[in-house]
């Protein structure tokens, strides 16, 4: 029995691997510190909580709503997109989605011919490109300034008959690196210029830190642009990834259709869920405030420790999400271990701190840590790192 050459090119997800291992040495007794996985720690709020209880109880949750979400919901995101972007757009221009993930993964699937390229900044987030491929397209791992950015030059070298879409992620998973407006205005007249469609992943839009400012690329005009397909949800801002919504901000015409995508593929999302998220975006925001707070002084502690481990280099502040990918060349020389794989897997057996693997995101000699985990563990873990390099060098 053979399984599909379409599953056959799949990797499994890095991040899920090794926090996966890591999940087996805790359950095997180990005291291991899991940064290697992206999802905050704390609960949901309650009023959120609530919201999803109330929708069961009053049978609401019961039963299918509109695959593309509930009417409220769909208008609610509508709402929040045009006050937070300033654009005019309404529900036709929204689908809800089951995680941030389907909302990407439909919108390959409605957008990819087989061979269509994606370029992909790198560092990118592991999930594109296995998607891309699963839509039939190709992902084409593009280079990047010293400060982890695109620009019209860059983007320009990378062009060839093949692109069809430019994927921005801002604030972006794993650098934390926020692109300027002035920065995005020169890249959506790039695409515009050569009919490229754009695809944002915002999910960290809210988690911004230190004063810095998040414009997203479909925020330059008054209207969407209708190249500019926006991603987003509710996962990482109010602390639901068990929850799946995510969605699509776009022209009413790919929103059709891929409504029509999500109608065979997975249905509604879980109703109680979408009741959830509707409360997450209209309700009170000071959970989902002291939330963000909570990452920023985590940043601004990690950061200098961090960066004052002998051989581990952040060139640059991170100002959003909730992750640090230094630069680990050096301790790598100093400890005389070779390959960034052995250095996080040694990591792990020795120092007990899970930490992925810069490859999986397309670039060598870094690693990604998450800090979306408690200060006291945070200084714990930088104990165990520094303790590490300390016995191999
Ligand atoms: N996009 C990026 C950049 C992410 O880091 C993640 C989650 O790790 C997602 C999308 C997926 O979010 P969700 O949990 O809503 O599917």
């Amino acid at each position: 029995m053979q399984l599909s050459n379409r599953i056959s090119q799949i990797q499994p997800s890095a991040t899920l691997k090794v926090s996966g291992k890591a999940k087996q040495m805790i359950a095997n007794g180990i005291d291991v510190i899991n940064l290697g996985i992206g999802e905050p720690d704390f609960q949901t709020p309650d009023n959120i909580k609530q919201a999803a209880i109330a929708a069961i109880q009053t049978g609401k949750a019961s039963f299918y709503t509109p695959a593309a979400g509930l009417p409220r919901l769909r208008e609610a995101i509508a709402n929040v997109t045009a006050t937070d972007y300033g654009i005019s757009v309404d529900q036709t221009n929204v689908a809800v989605t089951t995680g941030a993930k389907m909302a990407l993964y439909g919108t390959f699937q409605a957008i990819l011919n087989p061979g269509d390229g994606v370029l992909l900044p790198e560092p990118y987030w592991v999930s594109y490109a296995e998607q891309i491929k699963l839509a039939g397209g190709v992902p084409m791992g593009m280079p990047v300034t010293d400060g982890f950015k695109v620009t019209p030059e860059l983007l320009e070298q990378a062009l060839t008959a093949q692109v069809k879409v430019l994927l921005l992620n801002s604030p972006e998973n794993p650098t934390g690196v926020i692109y300027e407006p002035a920065e995005l205005q020169a890249i959506a007249d790039w695409a515009e210029q050569h009919q490229i469609w754009v695809i944002t992943d915002d999910i960290y839009g809210k988690l911004t830190y230190n004063g810095a400012k998040f414009t997203s690329i479909a925020a330059l005009k008054d209207q969407l642009p209708t190249n500019m397909i926006v991603i987003n949800g509710v996962s990482k801002t109010y602390s639901m990834t068990g929850w799946r919504i995510g969605y699509v901000v776009a022209n009413s015409e790919l929103i059709k259709a891929l409504s029509a995508f999500l109608s065979h593929a997975t249905g509604n999302p879980a109703a109680a869920s979408q009741y959830a998220a509707l409360e997450a975006l209209t309700g009170l925001q000071d959970d989902a405030e002291m939330m963000r707070h909570a990452f920023e002084q985590r940043l601004n502690t990690l950061y200098p420790l961090l960066n004052a481990i002998p051989g581990f280099s952040l060139a640059t502040k991170p100002q959003g999400a909730f992750y640090l990918f230094p630069d680990v060349a050096d301790a790598q020389a100093l400890t005389g271990i070779a390959t960034t794989g052995e250095f996080v897997d040694q990591l792990l057996t020795e120092a007990h701190v899970a930490v992925v693997d810069g490859n999986a995101f397309g670039v060598d000699h870094h690693v990604r840590l998450s800090y979306a985990t408690d200060l006291e563990t945070l200084k714990n873990a930088v104990s165990r790192i520094t303790e590490f390099m300390k016995t191999h060098t």
